[in-house]
């Protein structure tokens, strides 16, 4: 579905990727792990169309979407969540969930899709007229996450959904991430600082450093490895 070869991202002189290939088949929840500064965020931005890569490919079932404009990358079925939620705190639950059901053949699928999102998480029902500013950090990725399915995805983008959540609502989130892949279709492809929660549940996974791949590999197998225990995992 997603194929990534020779990605370089550049920050002015600064290379932020340096020649990643990333493979995400349909149906699958593939993980890239790194810590601080790894260039997770470029990835999924670069994906998502608001960073343009300065060579390498990036197809998106069979088409080429390197360099595309992210408003034509968003039609094609690929749906990020961005790094800190990104939620309009002036608005509702409600309302920001209208603005994740923009596009036109997403809106004709409001009603089906909040359900969806609402059985994901129970909590946006309760609250749907609250503004989202007001939400706790765990809500609002609820939100975050809920909005992103409103865009009917093909293809989940997850930045660092788990960043500053507390282990509850990390648990609660990737939970609802798993049912998100495996009971509404959804492929994901999930960057996390956190790779306990990320190898869990993901099929296959990345490991990135400083712009490279060091390591992939099934995500059951790098879960049992020497050196993503000790430098990802803290065993
Ligand atoms: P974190 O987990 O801290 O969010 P990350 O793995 O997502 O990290 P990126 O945010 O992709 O990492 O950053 C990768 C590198 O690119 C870092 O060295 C960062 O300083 C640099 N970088 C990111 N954004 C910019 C920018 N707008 N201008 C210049 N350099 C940037």
């Amino acid at each position: 579905m997603l194929k990534i070869e020779n990605l370089q991202v550049c920050y002015g002189p600064i290379m932020a990727i340096k020649g990643i290939s990333v493979y995400v088949p349909q149906g699958e929840l593939v993980c890239v792990i790194g810590a601080n500064g790894a260039g997770k965020s470029t990835l999924i931005r670069t994906i998502s169309g608001l960073n343009k890569p300065r060579s390498g490919m990036i197809e998106f079932e069979g088409k080429s979407i390197a360099g595309m404009p992210a408003h034509r990358i968003v039609d094609l079925g690929i749906v990020q969540v961005p790094e800190g939620r990104g939620v309009f705190p002036e608005m509702t639950i409600l309302e920001n969930l209208e603005m994740g059901a923009y596009l036109k053949r997403n809106k004709r699928m409001f009603k089906e899709n909040q359900e969806k999102v609402y059985a994901l998480f129970p909590r946006l029902k309760e609250r749907e007229g609250q503004l989202a500013g007001t939400l706790s950090g765990g809500e609002q990725q609820m939100l975050a996450v809920g909005r992103g399915m409103m865009g009917n995805p093909k293809l989940l983008l997850l930045d660092e959904p788990s960043q500053g959540l507390s282990p509850l609502m990390v648990q609660h989130l990737s939970d609802a991430i798993s049912v998100i892949h495996k009971q509404h279709s959804v492929t994901v492809l999930l960057v996390e600082q956190n790779a306990r929660m990320a190898l869990e549940i993901a099929e296959r996974g990345y490991v990135l450093q400083t712009g490279k791949v060091v390591m992939e590999d099934s995500a059951a197998s790098l879960l049992e490895n020497k050196v993503v225990k000790e430098a990802y995992l803290g065993i």
